[in-house]
């Protein structure tokens, strides 16, 4: 479970990025945070494996006090947490299967990732994570070869190879076309559906958000303004969100 008790996030420069967020999220949700650009939703990702310190409030990852985790401990929690990003992070030059194997063992010794040496389980792993977003047949092409949706595959292929319980993901869909963006998301969806793995992503397309996610969580100004089910969000609830109400009455 992600649980956030007012929590607060202050960034040194003293932009309030978060305030006083309360938030619940079990094993297994299906989770998407919606918002304008500055909303807060990339911090409030990124505070959940540290990437960002909060500045007040507690935050629990499955009974871990986050803010109390020092240097090799945040290793160890981050190994359970996957994260892709909108620019895939990828090796480009390197083959798909090599890809997720140097970062699905991450505690291989450095001479070992150095010459490629992986055991044949960390190969059948990797291969296993590929099969599961349909590109087995890409595992020797080079990653600067295939399109951006395989591209985002191959980067959620890589997460899934550690076996994540919690699959942090930052505008995962923003750089694809719209097609592309939906069968990524379908991925994700069947991904969390077969695995119980959490998801929570941030999105700013709101209607891929309210097709594929279950709950969506609505973000104004470092607040959350809307938590709940997907389909009962409201047009005056979206337009809260996204500041259309003000932009309105100012006309
Ligand atoms: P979103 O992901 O919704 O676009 P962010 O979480 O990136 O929003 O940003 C929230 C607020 O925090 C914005 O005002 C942004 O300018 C600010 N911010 C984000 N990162 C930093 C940083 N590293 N230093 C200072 N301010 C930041």
């Amino acid at each position: 479970m992600i649980k956030f008790d007012n929590v607060q996030k202050v960034y040194p420069n003293g932009t309030t990025a978060l305030q006083n967020i309360d938030l619940k999220i079990e094993q297994g949700e299906f989770v998407a945070i919606i918002g304008l650009s500055g909303a807060g939703k990339s911090t409030l990702i990124r505070c959940i494996n540290k990437m960002h310190d909060i500045s007040s409030g507690t935050l629990t990852v499955n009974d871990t006090n986050v803010s109390t985790l020092k240097g090799k401990e945040v290793r160890i929690f981050r190994k359970k947490i996957g994260m892709i990003f909108q620019s895939f992070n990828l090796i480009t030059r390197s083959n798909v299967l090599k890809n997720v194997l140097v970062s699905s063992v991450p505690d291989l010794k450095g001479w070992r990732k150095l010459l490629g040496i992986f055991t044949k389980e960390d190969k059948i792993q990797a291969l296993d994570a590929l099969d599961k977003v349909g590109i087995l047949d890409k595992a020797y092409i080079r990653v600067d070869q295939l399109s951006g949706g395989q591209q985002q595959r191959v980067a959620l292929a890589r997460t899934l190879a550690r076996n994540p319980e919690i699959i942090l993901a930052d505008e995962p869909v923003a750089s694809l076309d719209p097609v592309t963006a939906k069968s990524v998301m379908n991925d994700l969806k069947r991904i969390n559906q077969e695995t119980n793995v959490t998801i929570l992503l941030n999105i700013h397309h709101v209607e891929l958000a309210l097709e594929y996610c279950d709950r969506v969580i609505g973000i104004r100004q470092g607040r959350v303004v809307y938590d709940g089910s997907s389909d009962k969000i409201t047009q005056e609830t979206l337009d809260e969100i996204y500041g259309r109400n003000e932009q309105a009455a100012k006309v």
